[in-house]
């Protein structure tokens, strides 16, 4: 048996997974599915910050455009703390392309002129 807390919404219901991988506690069906996800494969969609390097000590919010496999987000941080951009920057452009060959981009979530 194990137990999480949902944090796919605020109300944060504490699921619990029997051996069986039977869900209860949840109050919707998402928590079901996060918690089955949770316990195969889980996963999360990064966000942080990249260095801009025509700018002076200026960093732009960036995300992945996709969840990634829990376990590889400290070798996606480490790629993105020696990744440096050039603006202009805009919304959903492509920071870093194809991160670890998983098939999902790093993605600017704001806007430099
Ligand atoms: S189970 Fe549903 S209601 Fe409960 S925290 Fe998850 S998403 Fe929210």
């Amino acid at each position: 048996m194990k137990q999480l807390t949902c944090i796919i919404c605020p109300r944060g219901c504490q699921l619990t997974i029997d051996d069986n991988l039977n869900v209860t506690g949840n109050f919707c069906k998402r928590g079901q599915i996060y918690a089955l996800e949770e316990l195969t494969n889980p996963s999360r969609t990064l966000t942080t910050t990249i260095r801009v390097r025509n700018r002076k000590d200026v960093l732009i919010p960036v995300r992945t455009n996709k969840k990634v496999p829990k376990d590889k987000l400290f070798d996606i941080m480490q790629i993105i703390n020696k990744t440096t951009v050039l603006a202009p920057c805009h919304i959903n452009d492509v920071a870093i392309k194809n991160v670890l060959n998983l098939g999902v981009d790093i993605i600017f979530t704001s806007e430099i002129k």
